[in-house]
């Protein structure tokens, strides 16, 4: 990523009497219990460094910050707002490396991906800046007679933002650049296994000079700070990006409240391979949306569908590919797959293996613990799998149930029939993938998946200004482009007689 070994030993080095504090009011501070938290290298498992372990009063603190500063920020002129979106993407990009190296560290990724990772987050912000002086834009109905009417867009007050572990910052300021855009103010709580880079967010938004309480960060679990978060009656938006069953609960409670919520839930995408795809292309995009970001990626393919014709000799080029990937660590060049974000995650990919092995699955690649070693350094204390490959069954639960890991399995369908019916046989909607020449069948197929993303004879490649979200278990409403302002502000209608 072409960043200076001493200058990674140095960032590392600082993290460890580094404390990841919260900000609140444009103050760091720690929780008002003195309580940290330890987030772990998943490289060594090794203690990185700390977190404040933030709750209810955090939460109520934040929440007042946010409020109090809604009623300046909503009020600042659009033009304004985007001064200090690009400064945040100026400073982002100033800081990048730190950036890069801090996540790659905590959250086990890949250095030269988290590199580009952090560059999407100056572009989101650098995005959401022009998009500022539009957010408001909306129809103005046409004249009728005697009456003018005419419909307005708001800022519609502080949003509660709660991001999972997998990629932070890039999925935190995706919705943290729009929000402010749009005159909201916000309160992020980031995942308690990769905390961060959130408190190095602060630090650039303290740099930025944005107004104190327009962007607030409580550090803390799910259960405490996050369920706060979603129970405060100050805070009328919430954004939650994880897993269904999260999902779930938080919807749950926020109907308390009557909270307007925005849920990027989890994935289970199906990839189509059809006979007569360009299977050189279908290949390199089966590989990266299942082995890259090892496996945890909420648009991974997971489940690889080929034609009954081509299905043993494609299957086999998977495991060709899948056994040659290099697992190691996250600051090695050389690395494709890093270490899965905890030793939890690690038993819980590992149960799914012992679970398709019980259901019949045939095992062709990995199943097992990965070695590394990087530096001198024995890495086998680490959470490295090998990137894994079964055959199955879609009734399997490893073709059923989310295993955000390095692992897939390849099931034939004999027609498109057969390969749509096993595409929408989920509980999740996010991605589907189809390859095939015949453009017919790819436009008959985006028609007809139970997806909220479709790429035709392609890996997930995101362009901003377009919809982003799922169907079904995958979530619901949509975020990208002007898309994300139906949430993040209110629609009124103005009425005047002529
Ligand atoms: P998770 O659901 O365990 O946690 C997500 C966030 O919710 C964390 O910050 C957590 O602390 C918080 N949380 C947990 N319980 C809560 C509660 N009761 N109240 C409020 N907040 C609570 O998810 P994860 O394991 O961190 O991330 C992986 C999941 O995220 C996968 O399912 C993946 O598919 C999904 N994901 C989806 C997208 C998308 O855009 N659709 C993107 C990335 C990840």
């Amino acid at each position: 990523a072409g960043i200076p070994w001493e200058r990674i030993e140095a960032i590392r080095n600082a993290l460890k009497g580094w404390t990841a504090l919260h900000f609140i009011g444009g103050e760091f501070r720690p929780s008002e219990s003195g309580e940290v938290f330890p987030t772990l290298d998943p490289s060594t498992n090794e203690v990185l460094s700390h977190a404040a372990r933030g709750g209810e009063r955090e939460v109520d603190r934040a929440a007042k910050a946010a409020l109090e500063a809604f009623q300046r920020w909503s009020r600042t002129p659009a033009r304004e707002r985007k001064r200090y979106l690009l400064r945040i993407a100026e400073l982002l990009e100033k800081h990048a490396d730190e950036l890069a190296v801090v996540e790659a560290l905590d959250a086990g990724q890949v250095l030269r991906i988290v590199k580009a990772q952090v560059a999407r987050s100056a572009e989101n912000f650098a995005f959401y800046a022009e998009y500022a002086e539009h957010a408001m834009e909306d129809r103005t109905f046409p004249v009728d007679r005697d009456w003018l009417y005419y419909a307005l867009r708001v800022p519609a007050g502080p949003v509660g933002i709660i991001t999972p572990w997998n990629a932070p910052l890039m999925l935190s300021t995706w919705r943290i650049a729009p929000a402010l855009a749009a005159g909201d103010t916000v309160v992020l709580k980031p995942a308690e296994w990769s905390p961060l880079t959130a408190s190095k967010l602060a630090e650039i938004v303290q740099e930025a000079d944005l107004p104190p309480g327009v962007f607030n960060l409580v550090q803390g679990f799910g259960e405490e700070a996050g369920a706060a978060l979603v129970a405060h009656p100050l805070v009328p938006l919430i954004t939650l990006t994880g897993e269904t069953e999260t999902g779930k609960i938080v919807m749950q409670n926020a109907a308390r409240h009557l909270k307007r919520l925005s849920l990027e839930l989890g994935g289970k995408s199906p990839a189509l391979v059809f006979a007569d795809a360009d299977l050189e292309r279908a290949l390199d995009a089966v590989v990266f949306q299942i082995y890259s970001f090892n496996g945890e990626r909420c648009t991974a393919s997971s489940r690889l569908l080929v034609e009954k014709g081509i299905f043993e000799d494609f299957v086999a080029r998977v495991a060709e590919r899948a056994k040659a990937i290099r697992v190691g660590h996250p600051l090695d060049p050389d690395t494709e797959v890093g270490p899965l974000i905890h030793p939890e995650h690690l038993e819980r990919v590992l149960g799914y293996v012992r679970a398709g092995l019980e259901e019949g699955a045939r095992l062709l690649v990995g199943g097992k613990r990965a070695k590394a070693s990087f530096r001198g350094e024995d890495l086998s204390p680490g959470n490295y799998l090998e990137p894994t490959l079964f055959v199955g069954e879609n009734r399997m639960r490893i073709a059923q149930e989310e295993i955000f890991g390095p692992v897939l399995v390849a099931i034939p369908f004999q027609d498109e029939e057969e390969a749509l019916r096993l595409a929408n046989d989920t509980r999740y909607g996010l991605a589907a993938y189809v390859f095939t020449k015949d453009l017919e069948r790819a436009h008959r197929l985006a028609l007809e998946l139970e997806a909220g993303l479709i790429y035709l004879n392609s890996h997930n490649v995101r362009h901003l200004p377009t919809p982003f979200g799922g169907v079904k278990g995958s979530g619901e409403r949509r975020e990208g482009g002007l898309y994300a302002f139906e949430f993040y502000t209110d629609l009124k209608a103005v009425g005047l007689p002529l």
